[in-house]
């Protein structure tokens, strides 16, 4: 991050744009109208694919019209609707138990089983990251199927000894109650469901049932399916189970549920699981994912003049619109009183939206040589996905993109600060914004940075010149308390004004800004605190087996691999990856400074290269 002093040019300058800025002029008060309306109970957080998304998106439309702006050429509305995972439900799993009854044989010599059937949404759930199927076979308890990777040092393995290859493992929930501080901390950053299920799928396991156990704080009742937006499975059968279920296959072990769960709760590494070597089992998992539409909202402004040697004839500027609605499974920063109440989200995003607006309202008065593309993405907190598809499938070709300015979070300015983004893009921006802010007055922080989390990175990923404005966090951050009446709307103009004067410059310049590749030395691949950089950018939205390539990050290990956007990691260092989840757990793994072996798919041709991980800094 670097910082630089692009304050007020003079001294003088500054004030008298403060004065001048001090009368509200017409925008600022349709800005904050807007932001009232946007960020308003009627809309309620505008959650993707929502009816609070869709007000939203009319109320946009109808903005728009207003202002003179068109639908996109080749599209019948200012609509560009995208698919997306809403999250998962149970279909009606079931897990069946035969037991093999003592002694009793049947007809055929077989072993006579005794049937039971255990069904229902307090019994049994499919989890969220669950291949959908049947499978049968023999059954294995691993305790909490933990597995800590050996580049930790620690030595836990629940799989030691057992196995379980072809067969349905069963597990605890969590980790172990009783082992002290520091065992608890490590055994808990693997006690994920999702890596428990990686962790049994890659010992061959073919279904993972999961108990809380009866000492657990959730002691018996089922896991429920959990929010995941994965749009395909994991690669194995995986089901939550209540503790009567476990209790019914604990059953003529010999074991006593108990005992056994006390036993695995001091954390001591050699207590071991075992076969349940007197039933067999059938787990059916059936998971309904939950598909919903959602809505980008496209217009533009053609340009006034003949469009003739004007290199790339396009200029966008986006802000997404949707925000999290009410009691988010995720993303949320409220506690628990407050995280059913509606998220307004009004800095977050209705103040980049308003922005957009103002920019469409300026220009539907101004001569402009380029088209003017105004953008309102859907499903941004959700992981960008409404720009990731706009990206993917593009209404107009990316190439024909001079630049793209983003506004996300820029209604709180406070001490005159304004944050820009993504200035590595290209050589053109640092002078450009330099030159623009002298009229502006802003105290200016420029950050190269095009890796951020917010729509801004797909269009870095797609080689489009690239900004995206930001006044700042703060305490109302993702709460619902983040409403309208906090916005600074004196700034806020000054904000719309600044970019105006900044798209002015873009729409009319003869030669567009040429992208630059930014070096980058944080890897968002990750979850927090992965201390290995592999340079790779996932595809979020990608419905492919594997770790679909986004982009790799300039300078890299992936781009220093050969690794380039589009290709399909679907192995690295020894481990099968099926997905994000996969390979973020398989980062683990890694070492740093030393070579691993990654297998990929380009196109249908299966390649194979050597990745060095470099450490996160
Ligand atoms: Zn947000």
């Amino acid at each position: 991050m670097r910082r630089t002093a692009l304050s007020c040019a003079v001294v003088i300058g500054c004030l008298l744009v403060s004065a001048q800025t001090f009368a509200q002029t017409a925008t600022a008060s349709r800005m904050k109208q807007q932001v009232e309306t946007l960020a308003s109970d009627k809309f309620e957080g505008r959650f993707t694919g929502s009816p609070g998304e869709k007000l939203a998106a009319d109320y946009i439309i109808a903005e728009l019209t207003r202002i003179g702006a068109k639908p996109l050429p080749g599209m019948k509305d200012f609509r560009m609707p995208f698919e997306f995972t809403a999250g998962s439900k149970d279909g009606g799993s079931k897990v069946t138990i035969n037991r093999i009854s003592n002694g009793e044989v049947s007809t055929t010599g077989a072993p006579r089983l005794a049937s039971q059937e255990y069904t229902g949404a307090d019994t049994v759930q499919a989890l969220a990251f669950s291949d959908a199927g049947d499978v049968s076979g023999d059954v294995v308890f691993a305790g909490y199927g933990i597995v800590v990777p050996n580049s930790q040092d620690f030595g836990y393995d629940s799989y030691q000894g057992l196995d379980v290859n072809d067969k349905i493992v069963l597990v605890f929930r969590y980790f172990p109650e009783d082992a002290d501080q520091k065992t608890r901390a490590t055994l808990a950053r693997y006690s994920d469901l999702r890596y428990k299920a990686q962790a049994a799928r890659q010992r061959g396991a073919k279904a993972l049932i999961v108990v809380g156990g009866p000492r657990s704080s959730t002691g018996g009742q089922v896991v429920r399916a959990g929010f995941d937006t994965a749009t395909a499975g994991s690669g194995i059968v995986a089901v939550g189970a209540s503790g009567a279920v476990a209790r019914a296959m604990f059953q003529g072990s010999g074991k006593d549920l108990d005992a056994v769960q006390k036993d695995f709760d001091t954390g001591n590494p050699h207590v071991a699981g075992f076969a349940l070597s007197t039933i067999k089992m059938t787990v059916s998992a059936r998971v309904q994912r939950d598909l919903k539409t959602a809505t980008n909202v496209l217009a533009y402004l053609p340009a006034s003049g003949r469009l003739a040697g004007v290199d790339k004839p396009w200029v966008a500027v986006g802000a997404h619109y949707d925000h999290l609605g009410r009691n988010p499974s995720e993303g949320s920063l409220a506690d628990k009183t407050e995280i059913t109440q509606i998220h307004h989200g009004a800095d977050d995003n209705a103040s980049g939206t308003a922005t957009v607006l103002a920019i469409g309202e300026a220009f539907s008065k101004l001569d402009h040589r380029r088209n003017l593309l105004l953008a309102f993405w859907s499903g941004e907190e959700l992981g960008t996905l409404g720009s990731n598809a706009f990206i993917t499938k593009p209404p107009i070709p990316l190439d024909q993109f001079a630049a793209y300015l983003n506004f996300d979070m820029v209604g709180r300015v406070h001490d005159n600060k304004l944050i820009v983004q993504a200035t590595g893009t290209s050589a053109v921006w640092p002078k450009l914004l330099e030159q623009t802010n002298v009229a502006a007055g802003f105290d200016l922080t420029l950050q190269e940075d095009p890796y951020q989390p917010t729509d801004v990175s797909n269009f870095n990923t797609a080689g489009i010149a690239c900004l995206t404005f930001f006044t700042g966090s703060h305490s109302e951050y993702h709460k619902p308390s983040d409403t309208a009446d906090k916005i600074n709307y004196e700034d806020l103009d000054r904000v719309a004004q600044f970019a105006v004067s900044i798209v002015k410059r873009l729409t009319d310049a003869a030669e567009a800004p040429k992208f630059t590749k930014v070096e980058q030395k944080t890897d968002t691949a990750g979850r927090a605190g992965l201390r290995i950089f592999t340079g790779t950018i996932p595809d979020y939205a990608g419905d492919v087996k594997g770790l679909l390539l986004g982009g790799v990050i300039g300078g890299g290990p992936a781009e220093q691999a050969g690794l380039q956007k589009g290709d399909v990691i679907i192995e690295i260092a020894g481990q099968s990856i099926t997905n994000i989840y996969d390979y973020t757990y398989a980062l683990e793994l890694l070492k740093i400074g030393q070579p691993t072996k990654v297998i990929y798919l380009r196109g249908k041709e299966r390649r194979e290269t050597m990745l060095t991980p470099a450490a996160r800094k």
